[in-house]
């Protein structure tokens, strides 16, 4: 019996997975990529430490996949956060847990983790093939035709890995888009998330460089769909940039902000004091006696925010006066600017600066838990090719190696070509 022939497309992290997967499951595999190298996104990831998971459990992970929670507690359940961290320690790769949960290699190297992870394709068997853009696929007579550049593959069933349309200099172009709609996929329109955003007010964008450690950013819409409950709500840090905004809890809430049909439909607001509550701002303020009302306004924000953005504030709130002299609309607009301040949004930095995309394969046409497509046989979908996004923070990553790991489980599950 000859062993089932597997093509896998993309040697990201979700491929790497289900290609050492795969073969170790005793199919014959050949990994197509059309970099140089393998796993380009991960060696630049994390600022070249990759985060590559963090440390929760599985559906401390799900929960950050907003509607795809649901289609990913299946395979994250299976391949939760300690079974990836245990197999990159087992594939000799220490990790290490930093206080915000987010995992990385003790060496702070991304270019270990990518090393684990080509190694353990290169002892899986399996074939890797670089320089290998594939331009279709199709199937004919139950055998699929992989056509790249240079050549013609067939194979029995085929994964497609190869990611999404962010940071195209990468390789992710979103070529799979196309094969897979032409094989009868719905491609759910896809946007940038996890993204810089573009806009502010002339005054924060003079405080460019500025990071602020512990902000929440709330996403809510206006006008007639407006409700009370914030959209998105993310407590993290933030940068002030010369074009907007950017940090966590920036890009956190930028798939938020690109999902809404017009930028007019939402509004993002900042909280700069998310440990302050409003209650004890007013009584801080409010304190005239003694030494509590000589201080400056300026001079309590100082405890807890820089200098700079302090001295902005002040501006924008109507004076640095004392707290004796303060008029109770100043304090208001104090209170308002750092603790609902309106940010407005623009646009944000595209795909170029995105690190991963929203949309893509539709999950209903998918199974969850063989990632096998409902459309085509002998076909199957991970990674973030689907329609995936999570927030920063590992959450990616660990979603690539699970899928990829249980299309692995999927596309070997019906046992050996009988032919
Ligand atoms: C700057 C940056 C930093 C990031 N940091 C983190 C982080 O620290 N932690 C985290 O969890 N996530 C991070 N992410 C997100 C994470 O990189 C992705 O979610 C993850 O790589 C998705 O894995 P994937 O295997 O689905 O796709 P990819 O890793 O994108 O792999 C897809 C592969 O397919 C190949 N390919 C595409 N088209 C073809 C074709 N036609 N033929 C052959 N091969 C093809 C591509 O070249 C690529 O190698 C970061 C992203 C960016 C851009």
């Amino acid at each position: 019996m000859q062993p089932l022939r597997i093509i896998v497309i993309g040697a990201g992290a979700a491929g790497m997975v289900a290609a050492a997967e795969a073969a170790r499951r005793g199919a014959s595999v050949i990994l197509l990529e059309k970099n140089t190298k393998t796993g380009v996104k991960i060696l630049m990831s994390g600022g070249t430490r990759c985060n590559l998971t963090h440390d929760t459990d599985a559906r401390g992970i799900t929960d950050s996949f907003g509607h795809a929670k649901r289609f990913l507690q299946k395979s994250v359940g299976s391949f939760p956060p300690r079974d990836v961290v245990e197999m990159f320690n087992r594939l000799g790769v220490p990790t290490k847990r930093e206080v915000s949960g987010k995992i990385f290699p003790e060496s702070n190297r991304a270019i270990d983790v990518r090393d684990a992870l080509h190694n353990a394709v290169v002892r899986s068997g399996t074939e890797i093939r670089l320089q290998s853009p594939v331009q279709s696929v199709t199937r004919e007579n139950n055998i699929w035709h992989v056509v790249t550049e240079h050549e013609t593959l067939q194979a029995d069933r085929v994964i497609v890995t190869a990611g999404g349309r962010s940071w195209p200099g990468c390789g992710t172009t979103g070529d799979a888009y196309a094969w897979l709609k032409k094989l009868g996929h719905t491609i759910v329109t896809t946007r940038p998330a996890l993204v810089p955003l573009v806009g502010g007010h002339a005054w924060t964008k003079e405080l460019s460089g500025i990071t602020l450690d512990d902000c929440v950013a709330s996403v809510r819409s206006v006008g007639a769909k407006a409700k009370k409950k914030p959209l998105i709500e993310r407590r993290s840090s933030w940068l002030f940039t010369h074009f907007g905004f950017s940090g966590p809890a920036a890009m956190d809430v930028s798939g938020t902000i690109t999902a809404a049909s017009s930028l007019k439909d939402v509004q993002l607001t900042l909280d700069l004091l998310p440990g302050v509550p409003v209650s004890e701002l007013e009584a801080v303020l409010s304190d005239r006696s003694g030494d509590g009302g000589r201080r400056k306004v300026a001079t309590v924000f100082s405890q807890w925010l820089p200098g700079r953005l302090v001295d902005a504030l002040a501006v924008q709130s109507g004076g640095n006066v004392s707290i004796a002299e303060l008029p109770a609309a100043v304090m208001q607009r104090w209170i308002e600017n750092t603790k609902r301040l309106h940010m407005p949004v623009n646009g944000t930095r595209g795909f170029a600066k995105a690190e991963v995309t929203a949309g893509g394969v539709a999950l209903k046409e998918v199974d969850p838990r063989t990632m096998a497509s409902r459309i085509v046989d002998d076909l199957f979908i991970a990674g973030e090719v689907l329609d995936v996004d999570g927030w920063i923070g590992g959450y990616n990553f660990q979603a690539a190696f699970a899928t990829g790991r249980s299309a692995a489980i999927g596309a070997t599950a019906t046992g050996d070509r009988t032919d």
